[in-house]
């Protein structure tokens, strides 16, 4: 599972090639994890205990546990429309890597902050807050779509495509409504490799930015967008 060398703890975990083959979700799943558990390494000579992650001080009780099962039978309820995206991004030509991080959009599983803070991962609020805008709360909907930063990116990009805006829309919402908008203006085999590259781009500058303390200029980021969209999915 891991080891210590030279002090720094290593893990050594592999995803079963069964589930990889066979199970989208379960995969997402077991990305998730690996991601989650990247930055944690065990503390030397602690003592294990055992916390309940939905409450922050990690201590059981029965209001937070009915708010964990109502949130799981909403997530049944939506199901049917999430099905349909993981199909679409399934059938999808593209690298398994950003298969897999549609699956973990679609599911609700990137380790965005919100998350973290429900696993107990991060405990300051101070931390919780978004690193585009400063301003709000960091969750996968603010993240990658509500954001005003975010926004920018995408009404730079809708302008680009010569679609309307989809402002009020996100998640699962917000890829049916943007692949309708783009049926006949691109060919359709790559109508969600489009939405997912941008997701993609702003993932990995708000990750840029959080690990690598880079300073993302936006405009950069909208022509970086524009120009992977561009060459890599010949919209020209
Ligand atoms: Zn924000």
């Amino acid at each position: 599972m891991g080891g210590w060398q030279d002090n720094c703890w290593t893990w050594n975990l592999h995803i079963d090639a069964d589930l990889l083959l066979n199970d989208p979700i379960g995969t997402a799943e077991a990305f998730g994890i690996i991601e989650l558990l990247t930055n944690i390494s065990p503390i030397v000579d602690a003592i294990d205990n055992i916390r309940w992650w939905p409450n922050k001080d990690g201590i059981f009780n029965v209001k937070s546990c009915y708010n964990l099962i109502r949130d799981r039978e909403l997530e049944d309820v939506v199901e049917s429309e999430s099905k349909l995206a993981l199909k679409m991004i399934w059938k999808t030509n593209i690298q398994s890597k950003l298969k897999v991080f549609g699956w973990r959009v679609v599911l609700n599983r990137l380790p965005t902050k919100d998350q973290l803070v429900k696993r107990g991962i991060i405990r300051d609020e101070h931390e919780e807050v978004c690193v585009f805008c400063d301003e709000k709360p960091e969750d996968l909907e603010h993240l990658l779509f509500k954001c005003k930063i975010s926004q920018i990116v995408w009404t730079s990009i809708y302008g680009c495509l010569d679609i309307k805006e989809m402002e009020d829309h996100v998640g699962v919402c917000h890829l049916k409504k943007f692949t309708q908008a783009l049926v006949g203006k691109i060919k359709n085999k790559k109508l969600c490799l489009i939405w997912l590259t941008i997701l993609w781009t702003l993932w990995n500058w708000r990750n840029n930015i959080i690990f690598k303390g880079e300073v993302c200029v936006l405009d950069d980021m909208i022509m970086n967008i524009k120009y992977g969209l561009v060459v890599a999915h010949h919209l020209q």
